[in-house]
């Protein structure tokens, strides 16, 4: 072993951007629709011309709960990637993940799992909620183990920032307490990350029910077509008292204008809407009419992007690899500064 081996020296963090470094994800479970869009993708669309962005494709988590339909979560990292594609997520400004690409996640989840108390997992109220709505037969370790994982896939690119949502907070809340505790140990590796808040909103289902959300079947696919779009509004719920148009209305909670307001980008025609509907003047029917016409013309840009891609499987391949090639290369470094400052497997360490 020479003076400037990596066993010695660990790297620090590659030449870079010098911007703050994302990463932030989702599961491979199905294509994505108008609440990912709402709640994740568009921010991220902003996020990537500031910051250095990972976008995790995290099929290992996937199999939580999905363990036994890994043909949906193999097919599913391949309309996720079309997705990202399709709303302008640009593999050459930021970089996609596929987790599995990428073994290190679960080598690094697995060696800080070491320094957890299991009390972090024990109080994490959104793992509790999840955990309470899942059959016994698929509450697996593994399962149990996810907000671990995520820990792992947050601090193996020394990632800055993580933008999520209110249910995810918890997850971001331990990644620092995890990251302090193996700096304390082991001395300095990993950045605490910090959560980032943004104006990230939650789309209502079709239903009206709850949020917008696969396994409730109240979605609007970003790959639907338009009758699909069409069909979907006809049959949406609005306020169920307004049994005729000249009853006065609820704009309040009533996911046809929520819609509205996420989707149609002519504000005038939404607050003429909302009046008429309050004031028992405009039908469903022409509301509905108007949404579906926005929600298409907004999906149309998406819909071409998507079949741009659809007809040109080796550029999604591309995306896919050189995003794993990216991010490998952080990956190993990260490792060979962990083993180093754990004082494991050198022989690994000096071999890369
Ligand atoms: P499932 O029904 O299998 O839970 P889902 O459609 O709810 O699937 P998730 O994989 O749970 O999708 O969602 C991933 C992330 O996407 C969430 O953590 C959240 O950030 C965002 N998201 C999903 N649905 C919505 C929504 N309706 N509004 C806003 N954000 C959403
Ligand atoms: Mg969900």
């Amino acid at each position: 072993m020479t003076a400037n081996s990596p066993a010695n020296t660990p790297p620090k963090s590659r030449p870079t951007s010098g911007r703050p470094r994302i990463l932030t994800g989702i599961r491979p479970t199905g294509a994505l629709h108008l609440g990912h869009y709402v709640g994740a993708l568009k921010n991220w669309v902003r996020l990537q011309d500031e910051y250095e962005c990972y976008f995790l494709i995290a099929d290992y988590q996937a199999l939580g709960d999905h363990f036994h339909e890994i043909d949906l979560i193999r097919e599913s990292v391949i309309e996720v990637t079309l997705d990202f594609l399709a709303v302008g997520l640009d593999p050459e400004k930021s970089t996609f993940v596929v987790q599995s690409y990428v073994p290190e996640h679960a080598e690094l989840a697995m060696l800080l799992s070491f320094i957890t108390q299991l009390g972090m997992l024990e109080r994490n109220p959104t793992l509790k909620a999840e955990l309470d709505s899942l059959p016994v037969t698929h509450r697996t370790v593994g399962f149990y183990n996810y907000p671990m994982s995520q820990v792992a896939d947050i601090l193996l690119p020394r990632a800055h920032l993580v933008p999520v949502g209110e249910d995810q907070a918890p997850h971001v809340e331990m990644t620092r307490e995890v990251a302090r505790k193996f700096n304390r140990m082991f001395g300095e590796v990993f950045p605490e990350p910090q959560t980032l808040v943004g104006e990230v909103g939650r789309l209502v289902g079709t239903d009206g029910a709850g949020k917008m959300s696969k396994s409730s079947g109240n979605v609007i696919m970003l790959s639907d077509g338009e009758a699909d779009v069409n069909e979907k509004v006809r049959s949406m719920f609005t306020d169920p008292r307004r049994v005729r148009a000249d009853i006065p209305g609820r704009v309040e909670g009533n996911p046809l204008f929520e819609y509205h307001d996420a989707f149609n980008p002519d504000t005038g025609q939404v607050d003429e809407f909302k009046e008429r509907y309050r004031a028992g003047k405009v039908g469903d029917v022409e509301v509905k009419k108007a949404l579906a016409l926005a929600i298409n013309r907004f999906l149309d840009p998406i819909r071409e992007r998507r079949e741009y891609y659809e007809q040109r499987p080796g550029l999604v391949e591309d995306a896919i690899i050189s995003g794993a090639e990216r991010a490998s290369a952080i990956a190993s470094e990260t490792m060979i500064m962990v083993r180093d400052a754990m004082r494991i497997s050198s022989y690994t360490s000096t071999r890369r």
